[in-house]
């Protein structure tokens, strides 16, 4: 008790004044409810403890061991949060009450919430409840869990991932944990204790959102509170360093967060409606509506009849799937004995409190909430005075305060009529409508006139917590400034440098600067009116003008049109932002790709502009916006750290790069990592621009990986480090570079997020060489080479000729195996959907050139003699063909996912291919057969050629393909020759760290094989 609020402060302190004339009170308002025997003194954080005797096995939400109920050991239980504990327990609880965690934040900061989605064996992080077969809302960035219909009593405190004050010594800064509550992995052990520290049963442990150090709640206490971000501190982005704008943009606008988890968990939901019976939908869809009205309190604990539906759960992948029906069936075991458990404990609450006596009665906490209609259920007895039911109405809500400060009134009237204290709620049924009775929950001024207001430092200097400053209803936000400054010891001359805010902590942070003329006790008494839960919420900052993010805040945006020239790039913009709202600068630009960097001097102006761009139509296509963090790199030049860019295409490989985005933005800091389908690398590119050292890790396909190899190539003259070297998360098909690097053949969720990014910080650089492509038609193009010039992976640098150049990391192939690639590429682009599961792409690959074949055999015309068709070059010396129908020119030796057309043997002719030598090698494949046979391994191709400058004359139309992008061909010339671009890559080191799993990834592995 001592220990606790020590730590807390003096909010705790404040509170604890409250709490003790509110246990006083509820004290003789006891017994009523069969099941509390006894109110108990208020222990810990703020918990409204009541002995309770459990009538199923209970776990102790500190300790996270059972509560022998059963044999008649009693246990506690929070009123307000279905906190759990002990006897032994209550004394050391210190994790704080639901009703408390607002009032302990000092700088609030929202959580990125992702659209509605259905988990398992997961906990509500507001009532400790399960979250089983409930909509529910998860933080993207710190793993908060809360119901749909507890989201607004989440506190605001996500994980800080901007934190950059200028002026501030380096030195100085300090890197707290950040602790978030339950809901840990399975086997997660406690770093300090060591045992086992997590629980399938309710919310228990604590795990840092930064560094992964999970612990028991007692425990957490007791490690050092400076985080060193653990295993991955090499290639974290410090908050330190990083600054976004303030503005009321959501933070999502910022990290670029959701776009498809949205469409996709709404793709899912929509089906899994339409599965469900039409009385599951219907019910689905009230819940829907109005998330709140499936508000069940505790008084009557029985949530069990909503968690008891039946519902298909959460994944799309069909092993996903089998294993989700035998977690049903458990679950549904298990829930039914709950049920039953719980059928148990109303019956034998019924003996002494039949049911025609409790009264479900509707509570409105203002009058903006009964316009939104957001009201909480209580169930109440209809003996129970009015007093009773403002206890329980403050319950439902998580307010923790003297309910002498409140009162409530009838809401259904044209009139507010107060009710009686003394009067029981009886009064108010009306035995003849079917109508339940809905209230007013309303605060009682104790002195309308004056007041105290709370004022907080924000972002200042000192670390103090707030001031409590007193005011009238004629005091001016002038007043309190000048109040709080002298409070805070800053000193009246400086009040021109500052502004007061109100911040209101909803499901966002809303931060709005008052004038000087608002009176704040009136602002106060208007919110309350509105909604109690709300004002609450809501406080004051003493805030500097100056935001530490600076007077530059850039927006990027993309799908312009390409190659125009800055006028008119400027031209354009200008027109979308309007004349009053110019940009300060603009650039860099980025011709090549349509994209433009414009900044603004101030945040009001620069969200207005974001505005007017957001989903602006230009020449058909929706522009893209974004609004960038800041990096001081300054700040990471003496610290022993290659931040880690991550590029994540979130459209490869099915749901398996929405997965991976998520887990990184979890894992490292949100800012560093860019989902490429949304706006593509530049943006990282340029957030990362100042940075001397950083490595990059791309999740997608060979495509991805050259998109952004290709991007680098174009910005880094404009950036610090100009070869990041860059790792690969391989996503979907091919990916034979992944192979070579030996990053694996196709990222499959089994292995740990976490164990790929010790991979990269361990893994060696190497170079890989590039190769430009060009291509010289004897006659005017056919328009073929247009449409490909849409294709992401190549640049089609517009020549004064009709030549078009690429640039080639891989492969370049000429015939059979370009035209298989196009027949490939054709029917993909027919029916994409068909082609998302890896395995499937390989089926129809296979199925392809059987047709082929059949194809050739049947019409002879089919096969082509290609040695009679071109000319093949190198290093200046013309070669003889033998008999073939394609021939494959090789950087890497990987071609047709994971197979080596060159083959291992060692020869007297040529020299050991690698990636890095400068040469190429040129093989030859004699027909449909063949290739099948070297796709199977049976067989290499045909060695033919090794050197470093090709020429091939094409003498008619062609299919060919870079990087297996094939398109066909007309005749003419094609040079391919080294680039000057280089690339530097990260290849994975061969030593796997079995037997030095962390204990995290151990626990992974034991999900896994358990399930
Ligand atoms: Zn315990
Ligand atoms: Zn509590
Ligand atoms: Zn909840
Ligand atoms: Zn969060
Ligand atoms: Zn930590
Ligand atoms: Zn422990």
């Amino acid at each position: 008790m001592r220990r606790s609020r020590s730590m807390a402060g003096p909010e705790i302190a404040h509170i604890q004044e409250s709490l003790d004339v509110d246990r006083r009170t509820s004290a003789d308002s006891e017994g009523t409810d069969s099941s509390v025997s006894a109110s108990v003194d208020q222990l810990g954080h703020g918990h409204f403890f009541v002995k309770k005797s459990f009538h199923k096995p209970s776990y102790c939400h500190h300790c996270a061991d059972m509560i022998w109920s059963l044999i008649g050991v009693p246990g506690y239980v929070c009123e307000v949060c279905n906190f759990v504990a002990h006897d032994k327990c209550m004394k050391n609880v210190v994790s704080p009450c639901s009703s408390l965690a607002a009032a302990l934040i000092k700088n609030p900061v929202p959580h990125c919430w992702s659209d509605f989605i259905h988990v398992k064996r997961k906990f509500c992080n507001v009532c400790r409840k399960r979250l089983d077969d409930m909509w529910c809302f998860r933080c993207e960035i710190c793993d908060y869990y809360v119901h749909s219909e507890c989201q607004e009593f989440a506190a605001s405190n996500c994980r800080e991932c901007a934190t950059y004050t200028p002026g501030k010594d380096p030195s100085q800064i300090i890197q707290y944990h950040h602790w978030t509550e339950g809901n840990l992995l399975n086997n997660a052990k406690c770093a300090l204790c060591r045992k086992s520290c997590w629980s399938s049963e309710c919310l228990t442990g604590y795990r840092c959102a930064w560094c992964t150090t999970t612990a028991h709640a007692a425990c957490h206490k007791n490690l050092p509170q400076e985080c060193d971000f653990g295993p991955l501190k090499k290639i974290m982005l410090p908050p330190s360093v990083v600054t976004i704008p303030r503005t009321e943009l959501p933070m999502e606008t910022i990290v670029g967060v959701l776009s498809y988890k949205k469409a996709r968990d709404r793709d899912i939901r929509e089906k899994e409606q339409k599965e469900k019976d039409p009385k599951e939908k219907e019910r689905g869809e009230a819940t829907l509506l109005s998330p709140r009205a499936a508000i069940s309190d505790d008084l009557s604990s029985s949530t069990g009849n909503l968690n008891g539906k039946d519902s298909s759960g959460e994944s799309s992948s069909s092993k996903e799937r089998k294993r989700r029906k035998e977690r049903d069936r458990e679950e549904r075991e298990s829930e039914k004995k709950e049920r039953d458990s719980q059928k148990e404990e109303r019956r034998s609450k019924d003996e002494d409190e039949p049911d025609s006596d409790a009264e479900l009665v509707k509570v409105f906490d203002g009058n903006s909430s009964m316009r939104r209609k957001v009201f909480r259920t209580i169930t109440i007895n209809r003996n129970a005075p009015t007093k009773e039911v403002v206890e329980a109405a403050l319950r439902s809500f998580y307010i923790k305060d003297d309910p002498s400060n409140y009162y409530l009134t009838e809401a259904n009237e044209a009139e507010e009529r107060t009710l009686d204290p003394s009067t029981p709620i009886r009064s108010l049924v009306k035995e003849d409508t079917q109508e339940k009775s809905a209230l007013f929950l309303r605060y009682r001024d104790k002195d309308p006139n004056k007041g105290f207001i709370k004022v907080y430092p924000g972002n200042l200097k000192s670390s103090q917590g707030y001031k409590s400053i007193p005011v009238t209803s004629d005091t001016t936000v002038d007043d309190v400034l000048e109040y709080a400054l002298r409070k805070f010891g800053l000193g009246t001359t400086t009040k021109s440098k500052y502004n007061l805010i109100e911040v209101t902590m909803d499901n966002r942070v809303t931060e709005r600067i008052l004038t000087h003329a608002e009176k704040p006790w009136r602002i106060m008494q208007q919110i309350r009116k509105e909604s109690i839960h709300q004002m609450l919420k809501t406080r004051f900052y003493l805030q500097e003008k100056e935001d530490p993010h600076g007077s530059s805040i850039a927006l990027f945006i993309g799908n312009l049109p390409q190659s125009l020239s800055q006028r008119q790039y400027h031209g354009i913009l200008q027109t979308f932002v309007g004349d009053s709202n110019p940009f300060v600068s603009i650039g860099p630009i980025y011709y090549e790709y349509g994209s433009v960097v414009i900044t603004y001097d101030n945040n009001e102006a620069a969200v207005k502009a974001f505005n007017s761009l957001k989903g602006a139509l230009f020449e058909e296509k929706n522009l893209l916006v974004m609004l960038l963090p800041n990096i001081q790199a300054q700040l990471l030049d003496h610290r022993d750290l290659t931040p880690l860019l991550v590029f994540v295409n979130a459209k490869s490989g099915g749901c398996q790069g929405q997965d991976l985005i998520a887990a990184f933005r979890k894992l490292l800091n949100p800012y560093q990592v860019f989902d490429v389908s949304n706006g593509g690398p530049l943006p990282g590119l340029y957030v990362f621009r100042n940075i001397p050292k950083y490595r990059i890790l791309i999740c997608g396909g060979d495509g991805t990986v050259g998109w952004v190899l290709q991007c680098l190539d174009n910005v880094g003259q404009d950036s610090v480090c100009q070869t990041p070297p860059c790792g690969v998360v391989p996503l979907g098909t091919g990916n034979d570079l992944a192979r070579v690097l030996r990053w694996g053949t196709g990222y499959t969720g089994d292995e740990e997020p976490m164990s790929i990014l010790k991979d990269v910080i361990e893994a060696d650089e190497i170079r890989l060489d590039r190769w430009t492509v060009v291509f010289h038609p004897d006659e005017k193009p056919e328009g073929e080479v247009k449409a490909v010039a849409a294709c992401q992976v190549m640049s089609n640098s517009a020549a004064e000729d009709n030549s078009s150049m690429f640039v080639m990391n891989n492969y370049f192939g000429i015939g059979l195996d370009a035209d298989l690639a196009l027949d490939f590429h054709n029917a993909r682009e027919e029916n994409p959907e068909k082609f998302s599961s890896r395995l499937h792409n390989k089926r129809i690959y296979v199925k392809m050139g059987l047709r082929k074949m059949v194809k050739s055999r049947s019409a002879k015309s089919g096969s082509r003699d290609l040695q009679k068709e071109i000319e093949l070059e190198v290093d200046g010396k013309l070669i003889e063909l033998p008999p073939v129908e394609g021939i494959i020119i090789l950087n890497i030796l990987s071609w047709g996912a994971g197979c080596n057309p060159w083959g291992p043997e060692r020869d007297d002719v040529f020299g050991k291919p690698t990636h890095w030598d400068g040469m190429l090698e040129v093989v030859g494949v004699t027909g449909v057969v063949h290739l099948g046979q070297m796709q199977s391994g049976l067989r290499s191709g045909i060695r033919i050629a090794q050197g470093g400058h090709i020429r091939i004359k094409m003498k008619g139309e062609l299919p060919v393909h870079v990087d297996g992008e094939p398109w066909n061909q007309g005749s003419g010339q094609v040079t391919v020759l080294r680039s000057a671009l280089r690339a530097t890559m990260l290849k994975k080191t061969k030593i796997k760290r079995r037997n030095t799993m962390e204990p995290r990834q151990a626990a992974f592995e034991a999900e896994r094989s358990s399930s």
